[in-house]
């Protein structure tokens, strides 16, 4: 690789002067080499920097045969110079993100053994895999002791370890790498081989909150966010459990119960309710002496159960509609085979109706006005 990592050195470099080594046309952009550069590019999960190069906005960086490229809105002449800026408020997000990462990673694997199998990360969340299973206690204890080892401030360093060095350091993510290892080191937490930039101690990651976990093939997703996206979680929540203890006069922390409560309370209502329509049916069915018939707040069972008492009552013919909650009608039409067959082809020349059913009861779906809807039937 030509380009130098200044990001290696120091993550909190956010400006920087370079030379263009390439700048090549693509499509509606442009594919920039630099001889160094902070742009941490796509890698291992986490989403690149975005930021600008000269006046263009660089809005991707990946590797690219082993080069790190800058897809750039601005074209430049090699051999140029260009002043370089990341946008280093999500930069700084993102690196919370990534040693929160390894803080709660660290925590896992010394206490569980369990690895990080895979991960992504971006300025706001970060999603990450455990191969083994937690209970909820030991989530809510991992989570704790990230928390803890953000309250003490552990120094972070990065650092290439040499060959001698490397045989008598342990440390997660033994895979072959090419080239020089660099080694994360978050004192007295983990230490893990990683190329990405990371806040200089763990009290800089702010807050870890867990939002949700999932099984995942045999192991764990969790769902974490670090930092003020933590924060803004919190308040949204907070906010969140505020209304709901307002809206149903309860205090904050007895919100749950509350809601509980309601839904017991809107149970029962729903049976009384159900009772009541039944009622209501019986009802309507002895009542009713016209062809066709709108009733108020019935759904499609309920017409039906209607049209079957009505048909028993007098065996004739019968139409019932009510107004469905798409602002349409549901409608049944049910009695003698053939003139409930009949009635609907009729209907079907003059009306926007979608429906269907046999043995005598047809179930439909009508978009037209109650007038028409009455004088269509009626007829
Ligand atoms: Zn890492």
């Amino acid at each position: 690789m030509k380009t130098v990592k200044l990001f290696d050195k120091d993550s909190f470099l956010s400006e920087f002067e370079a030379v263009v080594l390439s700048s090549e046309k693509s499509d509606e952009f442009y594919k920039i080499i630099l001889d160094k550069t902070c742009f941490f590019p796509e890698a291992g999960g986490q989403v690149s920097d975005i930021g600008r190069l000269g006046d263009g906005g660089v809005f991707d960086v990946q590797i690219e045969n082993d080069e790190i490229v800058h897809y750039c809105k601005s074209g430049f002449t090699a051999g140029e110079k260009v002043s370089g800026k990341i946008d280093f408020k999500r930069r700084f997000s993102l690196m919370q993100n990534h040693s929160g990462e390894h803080i709660v990673s660290g925590i896992i694997h010394k206490k569980f053994g369990f690895d990080n199998v895979g991960f992504h990360l971006n300025e706001e969340l970060v999603t990450f895999d455990f191969n083994g299973l937690f209970s909820k206690e030991q989530l809510a204890e991992i989570e704790y002791l990230a928390n803890k080892a953000i309250w003490e401030n552990r120094d972070i360093t990065a650092f290439y370890p040499a060959k001698e060095q490397l045989k008598t350091v342990n440390y997660r993510s033994k895979k072959e790498i090419d080239g020089d290892l660099r080694l994360v080191k978050i004192d007295g937490v983990d230490i893990c081989a990683c190329c990405a930039p990371h806040v200089k101690s763990t009290g800089q990651v702010g807050l870890i909150k867990f939002l949700a976990t999932e099984k995942m093939r045999g192991g764990t997703r969790i769902y974490m966010k670090c930092g003020e996206y933590a924060l803004k979680e919190f308040v949204a929540e907070h906010r969140n459990a505020a209304d709901i203890s307002n809206a149903l006069s309860v205090k904050k922390e007895e919100i749950f119960q509350g809601v509980l409560s309601l839904k017991e309370a809107l149970d029962k209502e729903k049976q009384n309710t159900a009772l009541l329509k039944k009622r209501l049916i019986s009802l309507l069915a002895e009542q009713i002496r016209e062809d066709v018939r709108f009733v108020e707040d019935l759904s499609m069972p309920q017409l039906q159960k209607l049209c079957d008492l009505l048909y028993k009552k007098d065996g004739k013919t019968h139409t019932v509609f009510s107004e469905n909650e798409n602002g349409g009608y549901s409608l049944v039409i049910s009695g003698i085979p053939d003139e409930v067959d009949s009635i609907f082809e009729k209907a079907k020349k003059s009306l926007e109706i979608k429906g269907g059913g046999r043995n005598g009861m047809i179930s439909c779906l009508v978009t037209a006005s109650k007038e028409d809807i009455l004088k269509e039937f009626s007829n």
